[in-house]
């Protein structure tokens, strides 16, 4: 008989175990709501800090150092009584022994709850995958800074015209919020700062292209929004693909399926999402690669097992039949109401709170001083929008510190019209670094 290595956490005694996967808006939230008194809390998470989503796009075009939009998990958790932080990959869940398989080995859990998130979406295209840059993580928010910046770098050089076209072009697929704050941050870089670092470069040639296959751009929010930021990207020289499905990227050509082909070395591509599963649940509990929950935020077919957040899909809610949506306040709300309705339990307490959402507006940036917001029924942009949008998002992002820095950042880069960060920094690759990688994977 094989034996199953056992991930090392110390003995819950009396207490119950909770395990969480997954560090985001709802894993973390729902680590900082539940009583220790009561549970003995596991949090699992690929990586060991937590990542402020929302400014990934701040990182990729130098505004932002990375680490001002990261806090390590274990800090967060520092003096809290029974709280175990692993940084490992949760891989299946066995619901009948109640049995979690992570990369450290199998963890027992009385309550497990999924907050895994979500992974770029290339809908089947492996080309596009391995040639785009994606937006999801700090990683692939460096990768996408250093391939911006190389491309200037390398277009001093460059002998012929069209290898210059390709570095000077920028083609973002996708024209929901992370789109539209790429291409006007990218305008604003191409208006101020990279003319000064690069006056060799004539920066009337350099295209931003923002591909959009929904028939407005910001499809989540309201057609005033809509209209506002593709005025606004318009003016500061974003050219909109609207309505038109990005067929693939053969390189250096992007195909839109109107036939029309834009030659481009910088393709972003934030054009959808999708779940990150954990399987071993019933085939009946996922649907579109989401989890099945009822309004507790329970998985019904399996006792114990909870998902919360993006990963989720919440569907008995009648403002919302097609599930709520993919936003950092969904996984919020649902975290406290979940976390409320275990601590309830635990006291004896059967008391039990439906989850229903609040919606609290949604603002989206469009560059310098220009931004959008619908709040409750009013729709405004311009610079009290994006006012709004800073403090909005210095409030959210965790740790005094990070705050403090990111003010300074945004203040510096307001009154001089620089961003300061514009290192393109690699790990260098040799045979000790892939040795010591090895080595670490074997032990
Ligand atoms: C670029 C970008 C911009 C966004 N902007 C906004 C915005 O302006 N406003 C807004 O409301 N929302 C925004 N969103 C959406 C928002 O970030 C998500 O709705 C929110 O992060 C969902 O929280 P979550 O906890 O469900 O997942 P996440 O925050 O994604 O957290 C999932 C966690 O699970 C971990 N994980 C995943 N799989 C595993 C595994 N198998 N094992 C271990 N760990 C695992 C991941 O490492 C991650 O830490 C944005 C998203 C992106 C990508």
């Amino acid at each position: 008989m094989r034996m199953e290595l056992i991930a090392n956490i110390p003995d819950p005694g009396n207490r119950k175990r909770i395990v969480i996967i997954g560090g985001g808006f709802a894993g973390l939230q729902t680590a900082k709501k539940i009583n220790s008194k009561y549970f003995q809390v596991v949090l699992i998470d690929k990586v060991n800090y937590y990542q402020f989503q929302p400014l990934l796009y701040q990182v990729a075009t130098a505004g932002l150092e990375p680490s001002s939009i990261a806090y390590p998990h274990r800090k967060t958790f520092h003096n809290r009584d029974d709280f175990h932080v692993r940084s490992c990959l949760a891989k299946r869940v066995r619901p009948e022994e109640k049995v979690l398989e992570t990369s450290i080995g199998i963890i027992n859990y009385d309550y497990l709850v999924i907050a895994t998130g979500c992974d770029t979406n290339y809908f089947g295209n492996n080309d596009l995958k391995e040639s785009t840059y994606a937006l999801k993580s700090i990683s692939e928010a460096l990768l996408a800074r250093n391939r911006i910046l190389l491309s200037f770098e390398k277009a001093l050089s460059v002998k012929s015209e069209e290898k210059l076209k390709e570095l000077l072009t920028f083609v973002i697929v996708g024209g929901g919020a992370t789109g539209v704050e790429l291409s006007g941050a990218l305008a604003d870089m191409k208006k101020t700062v990279l003319p000064k670092d690069y006056p060799e470069l004539d920066f009337n040639q350099m295209e931003i292209h923002l591909v959009d296959a929904s028939p407005r751009l910001l499809f989540g929010m309201s057609e005033e929004a809509s209209a506002k930021a593709a005025d606004t990207l318009k003016k500061r020289g974003v050219i909109i693909h609207q309505n038109i499905p990005v067929n693939n990227y053969n390189r250096p050509f992007v195909e839109l399926a109107n036939n029309e082909k834009i030659r481009s070395r910088n393709v972003f591509w934030v054009g959808g999402v999708k779940p990150n599963g954990l399987i071993g649940m019933s085939e009946n509990s996922y649907m579109r690669g989401r989890i099945i929950v009822d309004e507790y935020n329970a998985v019904t077919e399996h006792d114990g097992i909870y998902a919360i957040g993006d990963t989720c899909l919440l569907t008995n809610d009648e403002r919302y039949p097609k599930g709520h949506p993919q936003v950092a306040q969904v996984a919020l709300q649902m975290a406290k109401n979940l976390a409320k309705n275990l601590n309830n339990l635990a006291k004896g307490n059967t008391t039990k709170h439906k989850f229903v959402y609040s919606d609290r507006g949604s603002l989206a940036t469009i560059g310098r001083n220009a931004a959008v917001a619908d709040l409750w029924k009013l729709h405004f942009g311009g610079t009290i929008a994006w006012w709004l949008w800073l403090w909005v998002h210095i409030l959210s992002i965790i740790g005094m510190k990070n705050k403090i820095s990111v003010f300074i950042d945004w203040v510096w880069g307001y009154i001089t019209y620089d961003v300061s960060l514009r290192l393109f920094i690699k790990p260098k690759m040799n045979r000790m670094y892939d040795d010591i990688d090895r080595r670490e994977r074997e032990y």
